[in-house]
């Protein structure tokens, strides 16, 4: 493969092997992209691991249309790596340490989301890729990388007893499964379903048995029935079965819905006890209908959910490394990165790939 190189008007900067896409219809393919040297306050990082997130494909197929994709786009916002440099002013890490960085890069610090810890929240937030970038101009690069360079305040730590392989996926699809779980009060005891046993739906089903609810997996792919016991789940219901649906009316406390694609959400609403909540963290783009019956009727209340703030994502892999918890992975190298996106469209990944960022020295 031909590598591109990509310009760029910023002054001092280093360079890195990536993998982008060049418009919504091209493959991910070899280029170099620019990184800024780290000012005072920033880290370094030589990426060893970065999961594929739905949202990824979302974003290089330029499915969203509330944030429609710049090109050349670099995905990736399950970061793990060791740091390589830090600024003048960094305090929390040294070369050496292991670090990880999620789907945020920046924040203003001083909004009231900032304030209050929920940075994602926060109306000048910039994500990992695809937001401006104000060191370089243009918009930033994610993980597919050899290196990034983050704001100390955005780097996490990981247990030093998690597989680092398995620990990237913790930063996207770990803290957005965690988060509202956390935020609904799931405790244990609590009756919770999960649609969709994909890459945040199996950490989902992790995390909610790890906080002790009866976990309930709601799946299209009868295949997928002993791997989500094994994951922690209590029961599992084919959801094109309307019978075993009916037999869950009325009965959950909390619903998370993770399905990256149409489908039919009052179906689960009904399933809700009286003030009961289901939280949508799947992202299809075309609006969905809710009955409003499906609310009325018992109080039930539907909510959306993104990510988490960097405290509560420091404070999952803190629950992950006492639990033991990482994402089961199919390690990959970033040659295979296009197929693994043909495979997670049928479904077909147990149950997140993580990239092997060596494979890039290939390149
Ligand atoms: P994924 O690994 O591809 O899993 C999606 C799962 O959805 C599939 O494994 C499948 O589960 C189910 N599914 C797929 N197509 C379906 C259909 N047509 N009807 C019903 N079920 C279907 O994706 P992911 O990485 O977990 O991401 C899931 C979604 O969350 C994506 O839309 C992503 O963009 C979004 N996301 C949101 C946030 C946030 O902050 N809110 C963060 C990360 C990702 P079964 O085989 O079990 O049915
Ligand atoms: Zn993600």
């Amino acid at each position: 493969m031909t590598t591109t190189q990509f310009s760029s008007e910023a002054h001092s900067q280093i360079k890195a092997k990536a993998f982008a896409a060049a418009s919504a219809e091209s493959p991910l393919s070899p280029v170099t992209i620019p990184r800024r040297d780290p000012g005072e306050h920033d880290i370094q990082i030589k990426i060893l691991f970065c999961g594929i997130c739905h949202s990824d494909l979302h974003t290089v197929r330029n499915e969203w249309s509330a944030m429609p994709t710049v090109y050349p786009c670099v995905p990736g916002h399950e970061i793990v790596g060791r740091v390589s440099k830090v600024g003048s002013a960094v305090t929390k890490f040294k070369p050496g340490d292991i670090a990880a960085v999620g789907c945020m890069v920046d924040s203003d610090g001083n909004c009231p989301e900032c304030q209050a810890g929920l940075e994602q929240y926060c109306p000048h937030v910039a994500f990992t890729y695809n937001s401006p970038d104000v060191h370089l101009g243009g918009v930033t690069y994610g993980g597919y990388s050899e290196n990034i360079v983050v704001k100390e305040h955005f780097v996490l730590r990981v247990p030093s007893n998690l597989n680092l392989a398995g620990a990237a996926p913790l930063l996207c699809a770990g803290i957005t499964t965690y988060s509202p779980m956390r935020h609904w009060g799931v405790t244990k005891g609590k009756k919770v379903g999960v649609v969709g046993l994909g890459g945040l739906g199996h950490m989902a089903v992790k995390i909610a048995h790890a906080f002790g609810a009866h976990v309930v997996v709601f799946t299209t792919s009868p295949n997928k029935k002993e791997d989500a016991l094994h994951l922690g789940a209590d029961e599992v219901v084919i959801s094109k079965d309307a019978n075993e649906m009916s037999r869950h009316v009325n009965s959950f406390d909390f619903i998370l819905d993770a399905v990256s694609a149409e489908h039919d959400i009052n179906t689960y609403l009904q399933l809700l006890r009286r003030d009961g909540n289901m939280t949508l963290v799947g992202a299809p783009d075309k609006p969905q209908a809710v009955a409003a019956f499906s609310l009325i009727m018992k109080r039930r209340s539907l909510s959306g959910s993104n990510i988490g703030g960097i405290a509560e994502t420091q404070e999952m892999l803190d629950f992950c490394g006492k639990n033991n918890i990482t994402a089961d992975v199919e390690v990959i190298p970033i040659q295979k990165v296009n197929e693994a996106y043909q495979r997670m469209l049928r479904a077909d990944i147990k149950y997140r790939f993580s990239i092997d960022m060596s494979s890039l020295k290939s390149q």
